[in-house]
């Protein structure tokens, strides 16, 4: 049986970071991923400039892969109404498919060992996980960290509280070939029945990328219907697909995405990224607290390696503080606007005082993202 001190469960940016970082300071890691890199993936591709310091003290500098440097922002509601704004910290327009790539060989360079399988159930007995994997693998660890993503069998297993309820929202995701689109700009454009977030990416492509709810979705037979007869109702939305042609021969979707609030261990399992809470896509922050929760995770832990005193309750009692002191008030930002930006007159009414009162926007926006992390 092969053993570790730590194993990470899913090679998404939190668990990938997370490897990085522990296999820095020499502790032993085994990430097991279930798809190869590299792949593409359901997200906006906007990442938040405040990992930017963290990575580069992991040796991870992003500009190699010549991302495209975002400082605008525009938001418009179904019918086409706009406002613009800066965006003080800004972020980059980076592919999934090259940034986890980059970040997987990264982690195999640090001296992580990474093994392609899918993990069916992990156990926890006599301080001690022994987690297994459906190609019949069993592997152990004195820790266990969760970087699954949004929803996945081992959160069947655990039982946990957001897997039993159903959820409202799938997200799709494309890219397109559009030359007049801004490599600066981020822009959300409301529709009825979601959001879509345009932005590009290092491919010289646009990544179109949106959240809506199946009561909306459900009339329709599939994505090209619904594109036409509800996304491209906002002006914005339908000038962008009139000029622009799709990369991709079949768009990207997932179903089921919870916004439900989650546990931060679960079962002795520290929940990093997604698998610890999702923030909502309109913030643009998933990316950036998924590479955070890694670090403090990996901080929590080299503590635990570092010093004999310290038990497990306490890594974990203390991982769940910092987690929620960086996290929860994000989530809940994020949660508010997402109900603001889904109702027509709401979204309308706000927008107005949005125009009148300059200031509002930066500040909405910085109460949804971090400080540059340190
Ligand atoms: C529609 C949408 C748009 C978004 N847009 C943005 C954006 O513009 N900016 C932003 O910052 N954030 C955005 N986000 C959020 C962002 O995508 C996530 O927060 C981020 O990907 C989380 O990273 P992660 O590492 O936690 O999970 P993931 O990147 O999902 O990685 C999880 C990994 O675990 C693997 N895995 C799953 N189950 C198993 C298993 N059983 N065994 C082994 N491996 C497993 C998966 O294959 C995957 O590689 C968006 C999200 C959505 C839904």
């Amino acid at each position: 049986m092969k053993n570790a001190q730590v194993i990470i469960i899913g090679g998404g940016l939190a668990g990938l970071t997370a490897a990085i970082h522990l296999s820095l300071f020499k502790i032993k890691v085994i990430l097991i991923e279930k798809e190869t890199f590299p792949h593409h993936k359901v997200c906006g591709e906007y990442l938040s400039n405040e990992v930017q310091s963290y990575l580069n003290s992991l040796n991870i500098d992003l500009s190699q892969l010549n991302p495209c440097q975002i400082n605008k922002f525009e938001y418009s509601t179904n019918s086409g109404r706009k406002i613009s704004s800066d965006l003080d910290l800004g972020g980059l327009g980076i592919s999934r498919y090259n940034l986890d790539n980059f970040l997987y060989k990264k982690a195999v360079n640090s001296g992580c060992e990474i093994i392609f399988n899918t993990v069916t159930s992990v156990d926890f007995e006599e301080d001690q996980f022994t987690v297994n994997t459906s190609e019949g693998l069993s592997l152990q660890a004195k820790f266990v960290i969760g970087a699954y993503g949004k929803r996945s069998v081992i959160d069947k297993s655990l039982n946990r509280d957001f897997i039993q309820k159903h959820s409202r929202w799938l997200a799709v995701k494309s890219h397109y070939k559009n030359d007049s689109f801004p490599s600066d700009l981020v822009a959300l454009h409301n529709f009825n029945g979601g959001y879509c977030g345009l932005s590009k990416t290092e491919m010289d492509t646009v990544n179109v990328c949106y959240l809506a709810t199946y009561k909306s979705f459900r009339r329709f037979k599939n994505t090209d219907e619904y594109r036409e007869n509800v996304l491209m109702k906002n002006p914005h939305l339908e000038r962008f697909f009139k000029n622009s042609s799709p990369v991709f021969e079949k768009e990207l979707s997932i179903a089921q995405v919870s916004f439900e609030a989650k546990t931060q261990v679960e079962d002795h399992i520290l929940m990093i990224g997604d698998s610890a809470g999702l923030i909502h896509p309109l913030c643009g922050n998933g990316m950036a607290m998924a590479i955070h929760s890694a670090k403090i995770v990996s901080e929590s832990l080299l503590a635990y390696f570092d010093n004999t005193d310290i038990i497990r309750k306490y890594v974990e009692e203390t991982y769940r503080e910092r987690w929620n002191l960086q996290f929860k008030n994000r989530l809940k930002t994020g949660r508010m606007l997402q109900s603001v930006l889904l109702n027509r007159s709401l979204a309308e009414f706000s927008q107005n005082i949005i125009s009148n009162v300059p200031g509002i926007m930066p500040h909405i926006i910085k109460r949804t993202h971090g400080n540059t992390i340190i």
